[in-house]
């Protein structure tokens, strides 16, 4: 059955799509070679022609509430086939991306994540915090030893010689991230549910689903049985012409595993054992730290490499901003680790200073860059899986 569209277009988010690398989305004549060529797209309703035709015309509302939008992996196959250079991969992105913009509040803070001109704020603003951090420990680190000796707590964490508690105090960087990972867990939580509520009218509306209401358990249930294909990319690799973009995206997606479940032991370790860092090189525990700030960094040039191999390919600016953070992120935390072992103090505080930035930009702006899709395609994958949308 054919679907039918209420067409209201939206000139304001045409203009935005095109500013977010969909530049050629007017060039599409609708002639369906993508939607044939998109190895994962359903065969019920398959993408993305439909999107580009929405795009087209600006149907904002209809895109942005479509599950179907991302269920694509930004693979390029069909941008590679399409006869008229339209470049239907980049037109999707554009519209995810302003999707997450849409869903994602407080919307000052999107916009600065969207704007160059506003990378200096996002950099100076926890770089001054952490530098505040580094002074207070520097200057105060013995008063403030004695004040919490008082109370029962262990103010420094440092062990001897070159140590990041010793220049940041591992409190002040735990009540930084702590509370951080906190508001950032609420603004996906609250983002997700209008999201998922969304998605669900939308395919109410266009007749995939004849439930009217969303079974909680049923999607939780669907969550866990996809798991598994995120964690081995299937969607990814079942794309053709650009496979080898599914190696960087695996690389990078198990250093950040690895690194959680490095920075989780450790905590246990600090918090539960009292048992202080830097911790032996010999340790399991760090190999898995090393091996995934390497995969990082090796994962991120990689996608950098991919990006500028295509030429074809636009990549607007939340692209780079995305894997400069990543890319930091592994450079100076393995820096840092390097220095310190050569024994270079100064150097390896500066670049944990860096560092520490690094990872405020990626967990503080996580709800609206890019790196945001994990959850709205993991999500949207789910629901697809509960809607038995094959
Ligand atoms: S995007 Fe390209 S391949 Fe897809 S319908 Fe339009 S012209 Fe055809
Ligand atoms: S970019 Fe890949 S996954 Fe996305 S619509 Fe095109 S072919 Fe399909």
């Amino acid at each position: 059955m054919s679907e039918k569209y209420l067409v209201q277009p939206d000139l304001a988010y045409i203009d935005e799509l095109e500013g977010l690398g969909a530049d050629t989305l007017k060039k599409c004549f609708q002639c369906a070679t993508c939607s044939v060529a998109c190895p994962i797209a359903p065969e019920d309703s398959p993408f993305p022609r439909k999107e580009m035709i929405a795009a087209s015309w600006g149907l904002k509302d209809k895109l942005q509430c479509s599950g179907d939008i991302w269920l694509c992996h930004e693979c390029g196959d069909c941008s590679d086939l399409c006869p008229r250079g339209a470049r239907p991969g980049d037109v999707l992105s554009a519209i995810r991306y302003s999707a997450i913009k849409e869903y994602s509040q407080p919307k000052f803070l999107a916009n600065a994540v969207e704007d160059p001109k506003k990378l200096p704020l996002l950099i100076a603003i926890p770089g001054l915090w952490f530098a505040l951090l580094a002074f207070i420990t520097m200057t105060a680190g013995e008063t403030m030893t004695k004040i919490f000796h008082t109370i029962g707590i262990e103010w420094s964490h440092g062990g001897h010689g070159i140590a990041q508690a010793n220049f940041f105090s591992t409190w002040f960087v735990d009540l930084t991230f702590i509370p951080l990972s906190i508001c950032v867990a609420v603004v996906f939580g609250l983002s997700l549910k209008r999201f998922v509520i969304d998605i669900h009218e939308n395919a109410v509306a266009e007749g995939k689903t004849d439930k009217k209401t969303i079974d909680i358990k049923a999607l939780l249930q669907a969550l866990v049985s996809i798991i598994p294909v995120v964690l081995k990319h299937d969607k990814f690799n079942e794309c053709e012409a650009n496979q080898d973009r599914a190696t960087a995206h695996m690389m990078v997606l198990y250093s950040f595993i690895g690194l959680a479940v490095v920075t989780g032991i450790f905590c246990v370790v600090l918090y539960v054992f009292h048992i202080p860092g830097p911790y032996s090189q010999l340790n399991p525990v760090k190999w898995l730290g090393n091996i995934s700030g390497a995969a990082l960094v090796i994962g991120s040039l990689l996608m950098i490499k991919n990006r500028l191999a295509k030429k074809d390919q636009v990549s607007a600016y939340k692209d780079w901003y995305i894997l400069g953070v990543v890319l930091s992120l592994g450079l100076t935390g393995l820096l840092t680790e390097m220095t310190r072992l050569a024994g270079y103090a100064e150097v390896t505080y500066f670049l944990y200073w860096l560092h520490l930035i690094a990872i405020f930009n990626l967990f503080a702006f996580l709800p609206f860059s890019k790196m945001a899709h994990l959850v709205y395609r993991t999500t949207a994958m789910a629901y697809a899986e509960y809607g038995n949308r094959k």
